[in-house]
């Protein structure tokens, strides 16, 4: 069944865009992009086959000698132009993304703004790629330091948020110097071809920038990592399939970039203020529905202040309004799909049935579309499956706990570590914390902390390198070291 989208829908480009030119997948293939907030399709799209996906490698390749020899000035402004350009057209994209993702429309235009502003990050950066002159320590020979694009690289994307996880690897590697192949998750393809036929417009040449939308995401991706031509892989979404992308990559040492799946700690000590820790809550929660890899899975309250900090946390769960994201007023979208809204069901029981109490919330909401209502549960057990999996979706359980050392050895009994937050007083417990935590990130009364100035990544299993800030370009640079003998 299609449903009539006459605008933003039908502007946008449903074609592989492979060396400058939007063409059809192999026997013209297709699939569709789905409205999870009515569960019809909104258009269909190329699906690429792994033949298609390999003439999109050429395409690539071919592009990245005079790729990198393009001046780095002009690199930048393809990227500011980039950046206006989407700041422009915020409220067209943000609707295409509403539409084949759900969440709300202020959401949507954070993210076309987030965006935009890792384009205009890493404009700023491209101009900023340095090296280092050294003499050696015996003075005999003088050390030059170069650094240089890596290479071809093929950049992986998730759906929950479909341009703006495109963007923190497109800027960097457009601002290095290297040309790519992206494949955007097949859920939300429509953001990245709108985000590539803007770049286009910007002025990118004919190449550096190759879109691959399929649906066979494992057939199609292998042999590109098979390929000794691929350089890079830079890859967001979950832990267990970057294992298999690592393994994959292994093969040909390809450099990797992994950004990975989350259990965020949220931690309210009792001498919060609260005030501050219930609007961290909701943002570290609620932000994108909870379908965020930096979103608070496991919410832990000092027991002294934790009826209080429950009370107001559930009055203002139960005030948000859910429905279609496009509609005015709404705060909360649906799910993405089927399958993510019984995944939320199945750790909601599978908490009750460890003894939680539901506050509110906690049972799908009638469709058609992948509703789920803001849910909140208290006394969930540490054995819980949801403190062990990310619950993507607006979830949010409380338990409680007594001392510092508890929590901390709470909060680090997970094999991930990419975000945590900390709401406290005492300068001291803050900083001590900051060492403590297993963390890639940590928010110290601050419920976001995601921003394209400031290195974005996990340790542990939550991944490996990080995107944004000074060093997000670093992983799309080569080091050459030139040793200058001295006669
Ligand atoms: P999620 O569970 O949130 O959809 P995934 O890790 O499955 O997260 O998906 C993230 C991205 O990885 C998507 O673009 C998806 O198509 C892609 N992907 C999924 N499986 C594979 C695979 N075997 N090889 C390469 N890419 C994959």
């Amino acid at each position: 069944m299609t449903t009539t989208n006459p605008d933003i829908v039908s502007a946008v480009p449903t074609r592989l865009l492979i060396g400058g030119q939007w063409r059809d997948a192999t026997e013209t293939a297709t699939m569709p992009v789905e409205d999870p907030s009515t569960g019809s399709t909104l258009c269909d799209v190329a699906d690429a086959s792994p033949a298609d996906a390999m003439t999109a490698l050429d395409a690539a390749v071919a592009a990245q000698e005079s790729w990198a020899a393009h001046p780095p000035r002009q690199r930048s402004e393809i990227l500011y132009r980039g950046y206006r350009a989407l700041l422009d057209r915020q409220d067209e994209l943000a609707r295409l993304m509403t539409l084949e993702m759900g969440k709300p429309l202020a959401e949507s235009k954070g993210e076309v703004a987030y965006a935009a502003e890792f384009l205009r990050w890493f404009s700023e950066e491209a101009v900023r790629i340095d090296g280092g002159y050294a003499t050696a320590p015996d003075g005999k020979s003088r050390f030059l330091v170069m650094r240089r694009p890596v290479g071809p690289c093929l950049l992986i994307t998730p759906w929950n948020f479909p341009m703006a996880m495109g963007a923190r690897k497109i800027g960097p590697a457009i601002a290095a110097g290297c040309t790519m192949v992206i494949k955007p998750a097949p859920q939300t393809p429509l953001s990245m071809l709108a985000l590539a036929e803007i770049l286009q417009e910007a002025g990118l040449p004919d190449g550096v920038l190759n879109v691959v939308t399929t649906s066979r995401a494992g057939e199609v991706v292998e042999p590109l990592l098979r390929d000794p031509r691929t350089r890079k892989l830079s890859f967001t979404g979950s832990t267990a399939v970057g294992r298999i992308l690592l393994e994959q990559s292994a093969q040909n040492v390809i450099r990797t970039s992994m950004e990975l799946g989350g259990n965020a700690p949220f931690i309210v000590f009792d001498d919060a203020d609260l005030d501050r820790a219930v609007e961290g809550a909701m943002q570290a929660k609620m932000r994108n529905i909870g379908e965020a890899c930096t979103a608070a899975n496991r919410l832990y309250v000092h027991a002294s202040v934790a009826s209080e900090f429950t009370a107001r946390l559930t009055a203002r769960m139960s005030e948000l309004r859910v429905g279609r994201g496009v509609d005015d007023g709404v705060q909360v979208g649906p799910l993405i799909d089927e399958a993510g809204r019984s995944k939320v069901q199945r750790l909601v029981d599978d908490a009750v049935a460890r003894g939680a109490k539901v506050e509110v919330g906690g049972a799908p909401l009638p469709g058609p579309g992948y509703f789920y209502p803001p849910t909140v549960l208290t006394g969930v057990a540490t054995d819980a499956e949801m403190h062990h999996n990310e619950i993507f979706g607006p979830v949010a359980p409380v338990t409680t706990f007594e001392t510092e050392d508890e929590v901390v050895t709470a909060a680090n009994a997970t094999p991930f570590g990419l975000v945590s937050y900390v709401y406290t007083r005492d300068l001291d417990r803050a900083l001590r914390l900051s060492e403590a935590l297993e963390t890639g990130m940590l928010g110290i009364n601050q419920g976001i902390v995601s921003t394209p100035a400031a290195p974005f990544g996990g340790v542990k299993q939550s991944g490996l390198g990080r995107e944004g800030g000074r060093v997000g370009i670093e992983e799309f640079l080569e080091i050459t070291y030139v040793n200058i003998g001295l006669g």
